[in-house]
């Protein structure tokens, strides 16, 4: 059980935030009656904003294929697919060297890296990355040469130290240092800055994993000197299916395009392609225009919320889960660096005596709290955090859509499935 009964923290008391859609939805519980659904995984895909569902709604009954149309609708639509890439040029602090490409999501971002490094390009990677920052470069199409995969480090100074002495001992050529600048496991923040300036200083790139950064805090590409930066709008309280690789332009665009096809051709003849320039070089096909209203609609509304708004009130409910979870000595949280570090509002955790796939199960259908449980497409890490005799973590991750009531609702589920044992 919890140790000490927080003092009480109600919505009034936290910053205000923008409101999401589908707040207040009642889900039924096997035990009885119906509780209010306390979305906890906000990690995996946020809910999406109010203000994002206003600009898809004003879109939609002007929609029509973008960039080959001179219909009124076409132009419009083009228009506002324009100006999404311009808002999240601005997002990003895109400089005018670089490029801003509407992907499906980081994965798809990463994957298209890949294929437009210059062949043979070493990559320096750590063991904690995501799946889709740990696989692509060793995909089939990827161009890389050699992928370097670095252990764990041990805190953020050796992991600059290990980027350093791997990048200098490259072979010759061109090098790419990737790297997660929140962990989807932990939350714990990566140190981008010293990352970029050491990759900087060995005549490397770095290209940003920022899918869990930045929904919750500011990235600029310029600022913190990283090359390329990855992320879903999926987590940014956008919908599916748009993403958004940005960054330096020229490798991108010496590249053949990711998919052949219309959009990415200048001219087509008997003798053969002129591929267009960029963007619509690796955009193919008819792009995902309402996605990408969508995606801008969310970068506009974080930046207009005030990022220390909202980090102050992420922080008081994360600072509350962390310390309710704290208090039930069956719980260890998961921690890289030690749980000191600083973090994104994630916290992953196991309970002595209770499996993470049982407990998320309960957790949903006696409590209405939804969690993430697993090894959450980070499976080198994850599996090297967890302790003896553990398969599977608990995810809970807090947003826009978290309340007070939800925090404690979990933090007291977890204490009352404890007591009750397996
Ligand atoms: N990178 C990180 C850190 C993630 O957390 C995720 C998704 O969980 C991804 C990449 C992949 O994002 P997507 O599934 O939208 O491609």
């Amino acid at each position: 059980m919890t140790a000490i009964a927080p003092s009480p923290l109600a919505s009034t008391d936290l910053p205000d935030a923008p409101a999401v859609v589908g707040t207040g939805l009642r889900v039924p519980l096997v035990t009885g009656g119906s509780a209010e659904y306390a979305n906890l995984d906000h990690a995996a895909s946020a809910p999406c904003l109010e203000a994002v569902r206003e600009a898809v709604e004003q879109a939609l009954p002007r929609y029509a294929s973008v960039h080959r149309g001179a219909g009124l609708h076409s132009q419009i639509s083009t228009d506002a697919y324009e100006r999404a890439r311009a808002s999240v040029a601005r997002f990003v602090g895109a400089g005018e060297e670089d490029t801003v490409v509407f992907v499906r999501g980081t994965t798809d971002a990463l994957n298209l890296l890949a294929r437009c490094l210059p062949r043979g390009t070493t990559v320096v990677l750590f063991a904690g990355e995501h799946h889709a920052s740990l696989l692509p470069w060793e995909h089939e199409g990827s161009r890389a040469g050699e992928v370097v995969r670095l252990p764990l480090p041990g805190g953020p100074e050796e992991a600059v130290e290990a980027a350093r002495a791997a990048l200098r001992a490259a072979r010759p050529g061109p090098r790419l240092l990737c790297v997660t600048a929140a962990s989807n496991v932990t939350g714990e923040v990566w140190p981008i800055e010293e990352l970029a300036l050491v990759a900087r200083e060995e005549g490397a790139r770095v290209v940003v994993d920022a899918a869990q950064l930045v929904p919750h805090r500011p990235f600029d590409l310029a600022a913190c000197g990283a090359d390329y930066v990855a992320f879903s709008g999926h987590k940014l309280y956008a919908p599916f299916g748009c993403g958004v690789l940005a960054g330096r332009a020229d490798w991108l665009r010496a590249a053949d395009p990711y998919l052949a096809g219309g959009g990415a051709t200048a001219n087509v003849t008997d003798a053969g392609v002129v591929w267009s320039d960029l963007p619509d070089r690796h955009e193919a096909g008819s792009p995902n225009v309402i996605g990408a209203v969508a995606l801008a609609a969310a970068c506009e509304a974080l930046t207009e919320a005030g990022w220390e708004h909202l980090r102050l009130r992420e922080e008081l409910l994360l600072g509350r889960l962390r310390d309710g979870l704290a208090g039930i000595s069956a719980v260890t949280e998961l921690a890289l660096w030690g749980t000191g570090w600083p973090r994104v509002a994630i916290t992953s955790f196991v309970v002595e005596g209770v499996a993470g796939d049982l407990l998320a199960a309960a957790l949903s259908a006696e409590y209405g709290i939804g969690v993430r449980d697993g090894l959450f497409c980070a499976h080198p890490l994850t599996r090297a955090l967890l302790p003896e005799g553990h398969g599977r973590a608990v995810r809970a991750s807090i947003g826009l859509g978290t309340t007070p009531e939800h925090v404690d609702r979990l933090v007291h589920a977890v204490a009352e499935l404890v007591a009750e044992g397996p």
